[in-house]
């Protein structure tokens, strides 16, 4: 048995059946990926454009394809044909970007809405009051090709366990604010993203859906 086929299974001990784990194979080569594949494995997550457009065509086509990255508005294209999930939609403008890609390509694209929750400068997303602002906005409800199922969120680069802790715990009450507020009758609103290698235990014990793990499957990854 290969290394990667018994991380996946430690991890599935580790994380309760209803946390989704998406595999993310960022500077991992196509064999990696289809160890992961070949141990029954089919989330996987990449968090640059081109990165997944190439490994797209080349792999397995059951593969459901999680973007993880910022995305910049003229790459949307690219990656519409066939992504499942957007996890980091961070502004009005590119989630009309894929709403206008979608149709486009005839689909509903699943998308999640990307806060910033941590300390960093560096890590995008939207405030509370920004998605609030948007929510209510008349643009919104015209987006027809779009579908939110929930939110993501990045913390801080810390190993402060407890600082990471608070910023899961304001991700989720955010996420608690919109369910109740503009989504309590949508039954797909329901995906919390948060969580990777080094902070995935606290993220499902602070109500993760959905984690986004490389290191512990593929093993320590040289950048990025
Ligand atoms: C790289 C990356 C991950 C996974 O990181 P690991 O620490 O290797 O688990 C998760 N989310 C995003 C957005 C990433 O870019």
């Amino acid at each position: 048995m290969s290394h990667i086929d018994e991380n996946l299974k430690e991890l599935s001990r580790k994380v309760p059946q209803n946390v989704q784990v998406v595999a993310v194979t960022k500077t991992r080569a196509d064999r990696e990926v289809m160890e992961a594949y070949a141990s029954g494995h089919r989330a996987f997550g990449e968090n640059k454009v081109q990165e997944i457009r190439e490994k797209q065509p080349r792999l397995p086509n059951d593969i459901q394809w999680h973007f993880i990255g910022h995305l910049q508005t003229n790459k949307v294209k690219y990656i519409a044909p066939f992504v499942d999930l957007i996890h980091s939609a961070d502004r009005l403008k590119v989630l009309k970007e894929i709403n206008k890609q979608a149709a486009r390509f005839q689909r509903i694209i699943p998308c999640l809405l990307q806060f910033h929750i941590a300390e960093e400068e560096s890590k995008f997303g939207f405030s509370m009051e920004e998605v609030e602002a948007m929510l209510n906005s008349s643009s919104f409800p015209a987006m027809k090709n779009i579908r939110l199922d929930g939110v993501m969120g990045m913390a801080t680069f810390t190993t402060d366990m407890d600082k990471i802790r608070r910023e899961f715990r304001q991700l989720k009450g955010y996420y608690n604010q919109l369910k109740e507020k503009y989504f309590a009758n949508t039954p797909h609103f329901k995906e919390i993203s948060m969580g990777m290698t080094n902070d995935y235990s606290v993220a499902i014990e602070e109500g993760s859906t959905m984690v986004r793990i490389g290191s512990a499957i593929f093993g320590p990854r040289s950048s990025q």
